[in-house]
């Protein structure tokens, strides 16, 4: 899952970065408001956490922005101090959700969660398909109980298809969600990802739609 980042506070960006990616998220943060403005209005984002007090401009009007040029990505607004307005203003905009500052990091990553999975449709932090096992809470994935030792790319790939299982994920789409903007997008590598993924999960648990994309199927039942 790819995540947006909008904050002018570094300490504030650099541990949001760090604890993000330590939980399997890819991270793209932006310092200012016309830099978030831009990523968020270009780039498919699964979400984004949005300052609200920023350079340049704020944060409720980047939201307006986005909402009118039809970005839907769940997003979650930081506010400065707890004022009932900002976070009415917030909401009128088009917030899924806030957190005053300052704030406990693991409270904003279960936040996170629940509007990454309200968002692809799940109720639960735990995703499921046979006997495969995703738990976001913990960024691990199990096989019949067992743990399965997956890379950064490889949960992420894992992930991102469990959060969508109940479709085809093209390449393209795939290549979006878990790389950030840095990374260089080369469309095969994700052939060779879901090569290895498909080593440790098993070949069977992940289709290919030739010329489509993957999808991941439930081999247990
Ligand atoms: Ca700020």
């Amino acid at each position: 899952m790819r995540i947006l980042v909008v904050e002018d506070n570094p300490d504030l960006r650099r541990q949001l970065a760090e604890a993000l990616s330590q939980f399997g998220y890819v991270v793209d943060l932006a310092s200012d408001g016309e830099d978030g403005h831009f990523l968020g209005d270009t780039e498919p984002y699964d979400a984004a956490i949005l300052d609200l007090g920023l350079p340049k401009m704020d944060g409720i009007s980047i939201l307006e922005r986005w909402r009118a040029n039809g970005r839907d990505f769940p997003v979650l607004i930081l506010t400065a101090r707890d004022r009932w307005s900002e976070k009415v203003s917030g909401f009128d905009a088009g917030a899924d959700d806030y957190l005053t500052k300052p704030f406990v990091i693991e409270e904003l990553l279960a936040r996170l969660r629940a509007l990454l999975r309200r968002s692809a449709g799940h109720t639960v932090a735990a995703l499921e398909c046979g006997h495969l096992r995703v738990d976001t809470r913990s960024a691990r994935a199990t096989l019949k109980g067992a743990p399965i030792k997956l890379t950064a790319h490889e949960y992420r790939l894992l992930s991102y298809l469990m959060h969508h299982q109940s479709r085809i994920v093209s390449r393209n789409e795939l290549v979006e969600h878990i790389y950030d903007q840095d990374f260089d997008r080369d469309s095969n590598t994700i052939e060779v990802f879901i090569g290895r993924l498909r080593k440790k999960i098993g070949t069977g648990r992940i289709a290919t739609q030739r010329g489509i994309g993957y999808r991941l199927v439930d081999i247990d039942t």
